[in-house]
C-alpha cells in the first residue's frame, strides 16, 4: 500500500472507529478496542505499540501504554478526558513507552478528574521522574491556560503480587503473575463488567496461571510469536546478539496461546503482540491457522483499532 492510500486506510479505521465508538456508548456495553497490537518497540508503519482500551459505562480503563498510545486513543474515538484507570503490565518499553505521555497529553485534552495507575515497581518512581521531566511544560500551562495541577490527579499503586486489584463497582479487576524474565514481576489482568469478561496476558510465556486467572472469560487478548520467523526477524535488529533466546524463552507462540485458550475454557481468542509483527513471509492464514489447532473456539486476528 502506498504512504497516501495507507493514510486515507487509516483515516477511514479512524472513522469507522468513532462511528462504532458512538453507537457502542448509546447501547451501553463494554468494549474493548486494540490500540497497538505489534510486538517489539521499534516503530513501525504497520503498528503501534502494544495497547487496549475497555471502555465501560463511559469510564475508560488503558492497559499497556506502547508507542502511539494516546493518539491512539484519539483515533479510536474514546475522549482523553475519559481516561480513569492505566494499568501496566510490566516494564518493557514496547509496553510503557508512552505511558508518561498518556498522563500529560491526557491532560492536555481536557483530563481534570482522578486518574489510577497501577504495575509493577518502579511505577512510581517512575511517574514522578516523568513530572519532573515534564515540569516546565505542566507548570507553564497551569499558570497560562488555568489548568488544574497534573500530579495530584494521578494516584500511583505498584503491585507485586497477583489477586484483586481494584473494584470499582462497574468493572473488577483482577491480576496474575505471568513468566517474562527478566522483568519481575509481569502482569496479566482480567476485567469483569456487568456484561463481559476481558482478559490480557501481557507477556508470557504459556502460563498456568493466565489459564486459571481467564478460566472462563468472554475475551482472551493473548501475545503471540511465530517460532519458525525469529531467525528472520533477529537479523534484521542489529545490536541485539541474544534476542532470540530470549524471545523464544519468554513468549507464546500462536500455537500455545491456542491451548492456553481451550484449558482456560474462553470463548473468543484475540491475537495481538505479534512478533514478528511485520513479516510478510507470515501471513494471516498462518497466524490463525497456528492458534486454531488446539482451540475450538472463535480466533480474531487482532489489528491496530479493531473493535471486539
Ligand atoms: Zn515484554
Amino acid at each position: 500500500m502506498s504512504d497516501i492510500s495507507r493514510r486515507s486506510f487509516l483515516g477511514a479505521i479512524a472513522l469507522a472507529g468513532a462511528t462504532r465508538y458512538r453507537a457502542a456508548a448509546q447501547a451501553g456495553g463494554t468494549r474493548l478496542v486494540l490500540l497497538g497490537t505489534g510486538g517489539g518497540p521499534r516503530p513501525r508503519k504497520a503498528s503501534s505499540g502494544s495497547a487496549q482500551v475497555i471502555v465501560s459505562n463511559g469510564v475508560a480503563y488503558v492497559i499497556d501504554c506502547g508507542d502511539g498510545v494516546a493518539r491512539q486513543l484519539a483515533f479510536a474515538g474514546v475522549p482523553l478526558a475519559t481516561l480513569r484507570h492505566v494499568f501496566i503490565t510490566h516494564h518493557h518499553s514496547d509496553h510503557n513507552a508512552d505511558y508518561g505521555n498518556l498522563l500529560l497529553l491526557a491532560w492536555t485534552a481536557g483530563l481534570s478528574t482522578r486518574v489510577d495507575t497501577w504495575g509493577p515497581p518502579p511505577l512510581e518512581r517512575m511517574t514522578k521522574l516523568f513530572f519532573q521531566m515534564s515540569a516546565s511544560d505542566i507548570e507553564a500551562r497551569i499558570a497560562n491556560e488555568g489548568r488544574v495541577p497534573l500530579a495530584p490527579l494521578v494516584h500511583v499503586h505498584e503491585l507485586r503480587a497477583g489477586g484483586a486489584v481494584v473494584s470499582d463497582g462497574n468493572m473488577k479487576v483482577t491480576s496474575a503473575i505471568v513468566h517474562h524474565p527478566p522483568l519481575v514481576p509481569a502482569f496479566a489482568y482480567r476485567f469483569d463488567a456487568r456484561d463481559r469478561s476481558i482478559a490480557i496476558s501481557g507477556d508470557t510465556s504459556p502460563s498456568q496461571n493466565l489459564v486459571k486467572l481467564a478460566a472462563g472469560a468472554d475475551v482472551l487478548v493473548h501475545s503471540v510469536m511465530y517460532p519458525a520467523a525469529i531467525d528472520r526477524l533477529v537479523a534484521r535488529v542489529p545490536n541485539a546478539a541474544a534476542l532470540k533466546a530470549s524471545i523464544l524463552a519468554h513468549q507464546t507462540s500462536a500455537e500455545d496461546a491456542g491451548r492456553v485458550a481451550q484449558e482456560a475454557g474462553v470463548k473468543t481468542l484475540v491475537l495481538s503482540h505479534f512478533v514478528p509483527p511485520d513479516d510478510p513471509d507470515v501471513t494471516d492464514a498462518m497466524w490463525l491457522e497456528a492458534a486454531k489447532r488446539y482451540f475450538r473456539g472463535v480466533v480474531i486476528l487482532g489489528r491496530d483499532l479493531l473493535e471486539v
